[in-house]
């Protein structure tokens, strides 16, 4: 295995499984390890390479040359103290790109203070994303580290039947709309010229709350 371009993946419960499978999908090598010999049968032939090993073992990781990856992502979050071992001994190797799950808070910031680059919380963010779908217009939300985010949504009445520029949304709303999708049709890029229609969905953006809010206009 080309451990440049592959990522070794640890822990391949739910979480740890689709991610390996979507890597593998994108033509990434993937080396998946997990210490359950039903979940590594299950998997072998789908991955690259699946192992059958526990991840808090230096010796075993290093037999599998999991030290000389540049990637490797730690998918074990309900096990605490495997979860930190391993992420521990990884960053110890060296590794430049350590991803971590966290499923609360205190775990992730212990993951951080050992090293760890890349903390994510799957459960967390998924859970404020479906509540934003569940709540409002929205039909599909992404949120950024810094403060920005995109919905996908349908248009507040005041914004139909008007060219986008007239209706001044950047300056009222504080969102910009980015494309727009007619029914049957497919997205194209807004422009101030864009007439917005009833049934048309749009992608708008901006910061955080002010997305959250245009989203929540009748
Ligand atoms: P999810 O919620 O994504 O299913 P889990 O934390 O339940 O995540 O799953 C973690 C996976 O990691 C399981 O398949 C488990 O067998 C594996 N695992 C836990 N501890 C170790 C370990 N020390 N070494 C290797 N794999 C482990």
């Amino acid at each position: 295995m080309a451990h440049k371009d592959s990522v070794a993946v640890i822990g391949l419960g739910r979480f740890g499984r689709s991610l390996a499978l979507e890597l593998v999908d994108e033509d990434t090598e993937v080396l998946g390890i997990d210490e359950n010999p039903e979940v590594v049968q299950l998997l072998s032939g789908s991955l690259t390479h699946v192992v059958r090993a526990d991840s808090t073992n230096e010796s075993a990781l290093r037999q599998l040359a999991v030290h000389e990856f540049d990637r490797a992502v730690v998918a074990i979050g309900s096990d605490l103290e495997a979860s930190i071992l391993t992420a521990s001994l990884l960053v110890s190797f060296g590794i430049q790109d350590v991803w971590a799950k966290a499923i609360s808070e205190a775990h992730g910031r212990i993951l951080s203070q050992l090293g760890v680059r890349h903390v994510v919380y799957p459960e967390h963010d998924m859970g404020r994303r479906v509540a934003h779908l569940v709540r409002g217009r929205m039909l599909d939300y992404i949120e950024f580290e810094d403060d920005f985010a995109m919905a996908k949504t349908t248009p507040p009445a005041d914004l139909v039947g008007r060219r986008l520029a007239d209706s001044a949304v950047r300056t009222r709303h504080g969102i910009t709309v980015v494309a727009i999708k007619r029914l049957g049709e497919d997205f194209t890029y807004a422009t101030a010229d864009t007439v917005i229609e009833a049934g048309d969905t749009i992608i708008v953006a901006g910061r955080t709350r002010q997305t959250e809010r245009f989203s929540e206009l009748q």
